[in-house]
């Protein structure tokens, strides 16, 4: 297990991409903070489930990314009860979709608050003790939507690419200290957010879920095939490898060839 030892924050990791990042985390040893929104009574037995199949240590802290202090709260929170947080994966993110001209101010600024000003907000916090020891791994959750646009997402558009641009930036500051700092960019994975916008359209356009599948899929992407929470999760392990070493402020597409056109 190449991760003996070290601790990993991974926010919004409840469910769908987080989770898989977590799980695949642990597997390879790494103690585990866990972060997002649920039943109380399920996350609690995700944090048993991925302490027993991985024997690490597992923790959860409930911090709404969208607030600062929550954020900084949380990474302390990793510090006293796990130690690092060595491994940052800042992954929480949410959509809403609509045309600017009918896009509500409150939800662009939510959008902005969690998928974006939340990573800044942890990595504020993280990179102190990252430096102190020598060794550090951010990996932001980018998207396919932090390299190129599409309609009727402003505000996540807008957060994907700023996330892309402050993960070079932290790049270049910490180019010699033993901190990396990557995006992943996923295309279409199938989660619980995906489902939404899934389940929305079917309803809105009056199709089947397959065909709607099929449409979303094919539209943007040519390989007409979901990326997994595992495939992702696979990985953020190498992007903490030694392998890895040099790796850093690298927008990484896992997309199904989404941003070759
Ligand atoms: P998801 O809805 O399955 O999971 C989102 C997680 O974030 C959940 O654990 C949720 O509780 C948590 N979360 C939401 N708001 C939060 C807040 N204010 N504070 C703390 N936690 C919060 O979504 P997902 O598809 O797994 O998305 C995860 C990340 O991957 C997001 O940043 C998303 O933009 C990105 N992404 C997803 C896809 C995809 O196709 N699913 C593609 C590219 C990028």
């Amino acid at each position: 297990m190449s991760l003996n030892g070290k601790v990993a924050l991974v926010t919004g990791s409840t469910s769908g991409i987080g989770l898989g990042i977590a799980r695949a985390l642990a597997a390879e040893g790494a103690d585990i903070l866990l972060n997002g929104f649920g039943d109380p009574g399920q996350i609690e037995a995700l944090r048993q489930e991925i302490a027993a199949a991985s024997g690490v240590r597992v923790g959860y802290s409930g911090a709404d990314i969208s607030r600062p202090d929550e954020v900084a709260g949380m990474v302390r929170q990793a510090a006293e009860e796990l130690g690092g947080p060595d491994i940052l994966v800042n992954n929480a993110g949410i959509q809403f979709v609509a045309s600017i001209a009918d896009f509500p101010a409150g939800q662009w600024d939510r959008v902005i608050a969690i998928n974006l000003s939340g990573a800044f907000h942890a990595m504020k916090a993280a990179i102190p003790g990252m430096q102190a020891r020598g060794w550090g791994r951010i990996i932001n959750v980018a998207s396919a939507h932090g390299l190129v646009a599409s309609t009727q997402k402003a505000a996540y558009v807008a957060a994907k690419h700023g996330i892309v641009g402050l993960t070079k930036v932290a790049a270049l500051e910490l180019a010699n200290s033993g901190i990396t700092a990557n995006a992943i960019c996923p295309g279409w994975v199938l989660t619980p957010l995906v489902q939404k916008q899934l389940d929305d359209r079917a309803a809105r356009e009056g199709k089947s879920l397959q065909q709607i599948t099929h449409e979303l899929l094919t539209e943007k992407q040519p390989m007409a095939k979901f990326s997994t929470p595992e495939s992702i999760g696979a990985l953020a392990v190498f992007l903490c490898s030694e392998a890895a070493a040099t790796m850093t402020g690298a927008p990484i597409s896992i997309d199904g060839g989404w941003v070759s056109q």
